[in-house]
């Protein structure tokens, strides 16, 4: 067994490289878990109204910061019966 084949060539890609600067945006956005402003990096954010609609949840979000504003996109992955 060669052990030093690899799967994979030693230089690795970035895997955002091609990624779009509003996938990028998206990313980020995500991995903040929606606590960070996408447009300005604040924190300083606000909820507004919620929308469900066929397996997905829209939440309205302000940035209080630089004033704009977006839906946050959240989709059904299971259900919970409390009490058990
Ligand atoms: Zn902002």
């Amino acid at each position: 067994m060669n052990l030093r084949k690899r799967k994979y060539p030693l230089e690795k890609k970035n895997p955002d490289e091609d990624l779009t600067e509003d996938q990028l945006k998206q990313k980020k956005y995500v991995e903040s878990l929606g606590c960070k402003c996408p447009f300005c990096g604040s924190d300083d954010l606000e909820s507004g109204a919620k929308e469900v609609d066929a397996g997905y949840m829209f939440e309205r979000v302000s940035c209080l910061s630089c004033s704009e504003y977006w839906d946050d996109v959240y989709k059904l992955v299971e259900f919970y019966k409390p009490g058990t």
